[in-house]
Order: structure tokens, then C-alpha cells, then sequence
């Protein structure tokens, strides 16, 4: 398990249950705790199970890994904000998701095991490092625009958020099995409170939010609906 890259924050915003909750806590001066270790996958592997297609196991080495490239433009981004200016909105909420993020790409890693896929991502789940070079050149594109200004970096979350519910659609139509298919929609849930988390932040600022890879009136119908629980 990595260290986190930085302290955790006077006003944490989590991203759980029904709602944004709103959490203050003093200090900041101890060691960042590590990513917490999902308490529970999204279902569980069903033991004895048919094998996937060549395009499922696609689909689910890619989804290990975006959801990598989630967590680690969000840490990275969380990190250099910090760094920058001090405590702000977008350093908080890109820095709580990215636990959400990890517990994602620890579902994903469940799916390979049980399978008995091997792991694209190396056992330090190193930052920044991907086997797919889109994902690699996506991760270094983001991370630069999301350092043009804190608006930015929201506008970064809202879109990995939308390609994210796109990917994950799309490995859902692909996906034969029931557990495969649990684990894509509990992730897709967590990609909808995601994009409700950003874009909110956004439309504080800029009073809108323009759809940027998935069609806007999906954005929308999500971001006009509540938080949801997503199975907790
Ligand atoms: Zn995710
Ligand atoms: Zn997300």
C-alpha cells in the first residue's frame, strides 16, 4: 500500500452514503494514513465460475486500470493544489474521492483474481504508471490541464468521471456474468456521486456545466438527482 501523498484536510468532504456529509477536524500534522482497504467488494467472486471472453477479460484489465488513472490524476492534483494554495474546496474533494477511487480499482483487482487474471497494475500500484498507453498519455494530459487553475482540476474530475460511466456502460453490455456485472454497476454508482461531487463544485463557480465526453442531458439526469447510497 502507498503512502498517501498528502496530509489529510481541515474540512474533509466524504463522498458516503446518502448524502455530502461535511466532516471538520482539527490538526493536520500527523502522517497521512494510507488508502483505506474497501470493507466490502461490490459482490462477491462466485467461487467456481465460467470463464470470461477475450472481451470481457478486455474490458476488465482496462477497468483496473482506469480506475488507477482515476485515483492517481485525483492524488496527484489533490497533492500539487495543496502544495500550491493551501486547503481549498478542490483539494478536498479530489483527495477524499481518490479513497473512493481506491476502493474501485480493489474491486476491480477481486474481479482479476477470481478470474485468475493476471494484475496490469504492479504491486506497488506505482502512480502514474499504466500498461495501456492511452490511459499513460490521458494521465499526463489531465494532470497538466488540471493544474491550469483549481476550476480546471474540477473540470478534470468531471470528465474522468463521465468517461468513466461510459467505459463502465460499455463493459456492462459486454459483460455475461452477474458478479462482473455487480461490480460494473456499484462502481458506476460511485462514478455518479463522483460526478455530482465535481460538477457541483463547478456550477458553484461558473453557475453550469458543460458535458465534456458523455451527452449532456446523462450529465444532467445525474447531477440533478440526489447522492445515492450505492449498496452501503
Ligand atoms: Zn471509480
Ligand atoms: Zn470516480
Amino acid at each position: 500500500m502507498r503512502k498517501r501523498p498528502i496530509k489529510s484536510t481541515l474540512i474533509a468532504l466524504t463522498i458516503a452514503g446518502l448524502g455530502l456529509s461535511i466532516l471538520t477536524a482539527c490538526g493536520g500534522t500527523s502522517a497521512a494514513p494510507a488508502h483505506t482497504s474497501p470493507t466490502a467488494s461490490a459482490a462477491p467472486c462466485p467461487g467456481v465460475v465460467s470463464p470470461l471472453t477475450q472481451a470481457e477479460i478486455d474490458k476488465a484489465l482496462f477497468m483496473r486500470e482506469e480506475e488507477k488513472l482515476a485515483r492517481d490524476v485525483y492524488d496527484e492534483l489533490a497533492a500539487y493544489w495543496l502544495a500550491q494554495v493551501g486547503t481549498v474546496p478542490v483539494v478536498t474533494i479530489a483527495d477524499n474521492i481518490s479513497d473512493s477511487e481506491q476502493q474501485h480499482m480493489d474491486s476491480m483487482k477481486a474481479v482479476l483474481d477470481c478470474y485468475g487474471l493476471p494484475d496490469p497494475v504492479d504491486a506497488a500500484e506505482t502512480p502514474g504508471v499504466f500498461i495501456a498507453p492511452e490511459l499513460g498519455q490521458l494521465y499526463a494530459t489531465l494532470v497538466a490541464q488540471g493544474r491550469l487553475s483549481q476550476l480546471d482540476a474540477l473540470k478534470v474530475g468531471a470528465l474522468i468521471e463521465e468517461v468513466d460511466i461510459a467505459d463502465l456502460q460499455a463493459s456492462i453490455e459486454i459483460s455475461q456474468q452477474a458478479y462482473t456485472d455487480a461490480v460494473y454497476a456499484s462502481l458506476m454508482c460511485g462514478s455518479r456521486n463522483h460526478m455530482r461531487a465535481f460538477v457541483g463544485q463547478i456550477i458553484k463557480t461558473e453557475g453550469s456545466y458543460t458535458a465534456q465526453a458523455i451527452d449532456q442531458a446523462t450529465v444532467d439526469a445525474i447531477v440533478n438527482s440526489p447522492m445515492e447510497n450505492c449498496g452501503r
